[in-house]
């Protein structure tokens, strides 16, 4: 199989608090094994507590050549 060579660019997603709207949600240290394993979150204003599949912030990369709206990639 050919490899082939792309440019991405990096892009951080941060998750705003629900409850305040002023905050970010940050992972509390606690993981849970679950399948998929999830992740507590808590507002860094507030204190409103969330659970996501996905600790934030979060990295994801997408290719430069897909423009703007190009394909997420997740490694
Ligand atoms: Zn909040």
């Amino acid at each position: 199989m050919p490899i082939e060579e792309h440019q991405i660019t990096t892009h951080e997603l941060d998750y705003r608090c629900d409850s305040c709207g002023k905050g970010n949600l940050r992972p509390t240290g606690v993981m849970l094994l679950s399948d998929p394993p999830k992740w507590p979150h808590a507002c860094t204003e507030c204190g409103a507590q969330q659970t996501f599949d996905t600790k934030y912030p979060a990295f994801v990369y997408r290719r430069v050549d897909a423009g703007a709206a190009g394909q997420r990639l997740d490694y």
